[in-house]
């Protein structure tokens, strides 16, 4: 085993002991020309070798400007690895090649394993890195197949680590064919380098210009694995832009940011103007090309295009999981109850079980998607007996999963929001432990309704002077009893589930023991975001009145805080309705 590496040959003197494999040789000269290493001993084992070897290094000579040496006088080992090196490392050579026969070619005798292992320890010996033809014994580093883009220096590796043999460059053309090539990397590259190097540039000529900022934003980053990503967000405050220094600092911390945030297509036409300007994107610009790619994008946005791609995406997903994975039972949030708010996770999961168990709350509009193959149970819940209601569910739960069926707990809004989720997942889990069973307990989030509910009644939960905090609550608590809740704040933004239909002692305890505010704002959201939501906004001195008035429409919660007021002020009625989304 090992680790990759970057090491810098410059100036280097090495030398190759044998010359075997003249595909390795001529290889190897390549590649450490390239490196600029200045002078290259060679020791070729045959007089035949010698004479192959002169036509290569004279194929090369022209274009190279590393010196070959041809050592074909009698020397020692001791000679050539401690008197041919540069004088500044004591004549010591800096690296040692061996290209002769080994075992894996076939051709090697106990002659050459003898010579190999002499010269590899005298190497050892004297720290001298050596890499030896198909040899990991005597070998200290070996080089690996790469794909590199000269203009920019990115360079791509793969080891097996000596597991693999000739699976490396195999998979290295597969990555160039599907990755390297589909996603324009060089051109991205290429893009990025040279804006980082034109700012680079701007810096040399800016004495006010420490490294400080560089580093922490990792435009200096020769050791990527070390940098310390911790400082990359820090806070900057928003001041006007005034002097070349901070315009240099800002676009140098964009660069940065896009690096890390944009995706590869779009980093590969960020221009220098982009990062200097403040208002990045010309619009009228990015619209005339739009509109010269209207047939591309046409296809590209249709929705129908797009669910495509994600739902190929999902497929590959599930068939990756299915063949090494046990049997699930997912407890799986299905939103408010509109379609559009069903998560694509919620969608793959419905479609993919045997047998589907939905609480009474979840909408027809959801329960249409269920494929007809597959078995929907739905459990029998009034008001009182919840608790029998998720019995009757266990139950089903219990036998499914002993038949090794792949279930799905279908909830409304989130599971782990007042969703009994927590109870559900130990519950389960604990079955699947004590009876040996071979499924997984598995949670998908889903999007609550104490979040969804403010907003399609246009309230914004947090606002700048207005609510800096959300509080979810519900009205019914363990065993039916009220809610211990706090002493009122005004900015705050507190939201009631499960609340409608004990408005009464709700108002009650709030006003008269918690002292909350009677003129405190209130919306009473019912079916949000389902095609007969209905939004009713009072105050809390009236609310009790007016759920007399309007009656009820199940799911409902309660909206309370100035936020409600926030985008529709208060018209100073009794109360208002809006139907409909
Ligand atoms: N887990 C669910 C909440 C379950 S408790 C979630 O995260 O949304 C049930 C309560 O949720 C209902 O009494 C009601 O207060 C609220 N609720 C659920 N769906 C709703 C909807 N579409 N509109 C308004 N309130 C809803």
């Amino acid at each position: 085993m090992g680790v990759l590496s970057v090491i810098n040959f410059t100036g280097e003197y090495h030398l190759m002991i044998g010359t075997y494999s003249i595909n390795y040789l001529s290889n190897k000269i390549k590649i450490l020309a390239k490196q600029n290493v200045k002078k290259f001993f060679l020791v070729p084992t045959s007089e035949q070798d010698l004479s192959k070897s002169k036509v290569l290094i004279n194929e090369y000579s022209e274009e190279i400007e590393t010196e070959i040496i041809i050592v074909d006088n009698l020397v020692t080992v001791s000679d050539l690895l401690m008197k041919l090196g540069r004088e500044e490392v004591n004549s010591i050579i800096d690296r040692v090649w061996i290209n002769l026969p080994s075992k894996i070619t076939g051709n090697s005798t106990l002659k050459y394993e003898e010579v190999k292992k002499a010269i590899f320890e005298k190497c050892h010996k004297n720290r001298i890195p050596i890499s030896s033809l198909h040899d990991s014994e005597n070998s200290k580093f070996h080089l690996i197949p790469t794909i590199k883009n000269e203009k920019t220096g990115i360079e791509l590796g793969i080891s097996t680590n000596k597991n693999g043999c000739i699976i490396g460059t195999k998979l290295l053309k597969e990555i160039e064919l599907r990755f390297w090539k589909n996603n324009h990397i060089d051109e991205f590259v290429e893009n990025i380098v040279g804006l980082r190097n034109a700012l680079k540039q701007l810096k040399s000529q800016d004495d006010n210009i420490n490294d400080d900022l560089w580093y922490q934003i990792g435009l200096i980053a020769q050791d990527e694995e070390g940098w310390d990503s911790s400082k990359f967000n820090e806070f900057v405050k928003e001041e006007f832009i005034k002097n070349n220094t901070q315009k240099f600092e800002s676009a140098s911390r964009w660069l940065a940011q896009m690096i890390q945030y944009y995706p590869l297509k779009t980093l590969k036409t960020v221009t220098l103007k982009d990062l200097f300007q403040n208002d990045s994107n010309d619009m009228t610009e990015s619209l005339s090309l739009m509109s010269e790619n209207k047939e591309v994008l046409a296809e590209e946005t249709s929705l129908n295009h797009v669910l495509q791609k994600i739902t190929e995406k999902l497929q590959t997903q599930r068939e990756e999981k299915n063949s090494k994975e046990k049997n699930t039972i997912k407890l799986v949030g299905s939103g408010p109850g509109s379609l559009s708010m069903l998560t694509l996770q919620a969608i793959e999961a419905i479609t993919s079980a045997d047998l589907i168990l939905a609480d009474k709350l979840i909408p027809e509009e959801i329960l249409s998607i269920i494929p007809d193959n597959k078995q929907l149970y739905i459990a029998k819940k009034f008001p009182g007996n919840a608790d029998s209601a998720q019995q009757q569910l266990f139950n089903k739960c219990q036998e499914g999963l002993s038949l090794g069926l792949n279930i799905v707990r279908l909830k409304q809004g989130d599971p782990y929001v007042f969703g009994r989720g927590g109870e559900e997942f130990i519950q389960l889990n604990d079955y699947i432990t004590e009876n040996k069973l071979n499924s997984r307990v598995e949670v998908i989030p889903g999007l609550s309704s104490a979040l969804v509910a403010p907003l399609v009644a246009d309230i914004p939960m947090t606002m700048r002077n207005i609510s800096n905090e959300i509080l979810i609550m519900t009205g019914t608590g363990t065993g039916g009893n009220l809610n211990t809740y706090p002493e009122y704040k005004e900015e705050r933004t507190s939201i009631f589930l499960m609340g409608l239909h004990r408005v009464e002692i709700l108002v009650d305890n709030l006003v008269n023991e918690k002292k909350w505010n009677d003129e405190t704002a209130v919306c009473i959201v019912e079916r949000a975001a389902c095609e007969d939501q209905r939004v009713t906004r009072t105050k809390l001195k009236h609310l009790v009145e007016v759920v007399g008035v309007i009656g009820s429409r199940p799911p409902g919660l309660i909206v309370m805080g100035p936020a409600v007021n926030a985008l529709i002020p208060d018209n100073g009625e009794l109360y208002t309705v809006k139907e409909g989304i």
